[in-house]
């Protein structure tokens, strides 16, 4: 195993940032991990347990100037624009999620990083795209602005790995669901804001349609994905930063449905509104034999399993006033 231990995260405040800067820095040591964003971090653990910067991820100086300065050798590049706000804001998306996506490669290329990380998404599918049990080769023509720079970042990335020798990595993350920080404006957003509303007011209004099957994913497991790509072989990857990974497949209905297993009075009705054309232009459910096949990858977490721990947390967090929501 190689031993990375001079880490730069962007987007660290975020959804995923915010839980993969903890385990980081659990496992390589809080001043070995830099953490930056354009907001602060939101949670005073976070901001205790180790350096933070501002950097925006257009400004390829201010990155580069920061590497030199922290002495990396390894990016977790999570600063992006997601599907819905990219939709409502189309040129801010690309401007973001391109360049900071180019900035991020091309100083790994110039600084001989040893290792980088940057994550794809479902929203790299289309309509065209199968859509029941997608494989990891197919059709990739997105309809959203964010799917297309995700397209566009996996192939870069795949170019700066064969013309420039960069190690890079990243997984097609599905929807992903936690408790920690509220997610930053995609389509599967719902099933994030269904526990919480579950819990305060047993009632959500939905804003995709009762059977709008998405892929999901636990927190736990995303991590889980992340740190056991990093510490993969190169040499045993024969792709690198487009890889299908699955956890789980439900309709808003079906998880309804499950919490109410918790909850018996919970009530859900539904008003889709512009995600709802985003949600059918994805897939239904994952292939994801290549990430099982090349590094191992195996979720822990189903649908029964995932809601009773989100509902678990989120009710001990009422219960002691400190919900948040
Ligand atoms: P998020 O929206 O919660 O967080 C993104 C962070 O990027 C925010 O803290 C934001 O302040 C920051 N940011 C925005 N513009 C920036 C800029 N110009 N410079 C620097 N930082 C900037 O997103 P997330 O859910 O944590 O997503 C992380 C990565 O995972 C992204 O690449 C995203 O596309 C991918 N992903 C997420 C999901 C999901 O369900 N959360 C699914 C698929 C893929």
């Amino acid at each position: 195993m190689t031993t990375m231990n001079r880490i730069l995260m962007t987007g660290a405040s975020g959804q995923i940032g915010s839980e993969l800067l903890k385990v980081l820095r659990r496992k390589h040591g809080g001043p070995n991990v830099l953490a930056t964003d354009i907001q602060v971090l939101a949670a005073a653990e976070l901001r205790d347990s180790g350096p933070f910067e501002f950097l925006n991820v257009t400004d390829a100086k201010r990155l580069d100037d920061l590497l030199g300065s922290y002495r990396i050798d390894t990016i977790y590049h999570l600063a992006a624009i997601l599907s819905a706000t990219g939709e409502k804001n189309p040129h801010l998306a690309w401007d973001v999620n391109m360049n900071g996506t180019y900035n991020v490669l091309e100083a790994a290329r110039n600084r001989k990083l040893v290792r980088v990380y940057i994550p794809s998404s479902i929203a790299a599918f289309g309509p065209e795209t199968p859509r029941k049990n997608t494989p990891q080769e197919t059709v990739l023509r997105p309809k959203t602005m964010y799917g297309l720079t995700k397209v566009a970042g996996e192939l870069l990335a795949e170019y700066y790995v064969r013309r420039f020798g960069v190690d890079v990595r990243g997984s097609r993350f599905p929807g992903i669901i936690s408790h920690e920080t509220l997610p930053g404006g995609g389509t599967t957003d719902y099933a994030v804001a269904i526990f919480y509303e579950a819990v305060k007011y047993k009632r959500y209004t939905c804003f995709l349609g009762e059977d709008t099957s998405l892929p999901m994913m636990y927190m736990p497991d995303c991590l889980k994905s992340v740190l056991d790509l990093m510490d993969a072989d190169f040499a045993g990857l024969r792709h690198h930063a487009d890889f299908n990974l699955a956890a789980m497949s439900f309709t808003p209905a079906v998880l309804a449905a499950e919490i109410r297993k918790h909850i018996p009075e919970f009530s859900i009705d539904y008003k889709p509104d512009f995600r709802q054309a985003i949600a059918d232009s994805w897939p239904m459910s994952i292939d994801d034999t290549a990430a099982r096949r090349e590094w191992g990858w195996k979720p822990d977490y189903d649908l029964a399993a995932m809601t009773k721990d989100m509902l678990d947390v989120l009710s001990r967090r009422k219960a002691a006033g400190t919900l948040n929501y």
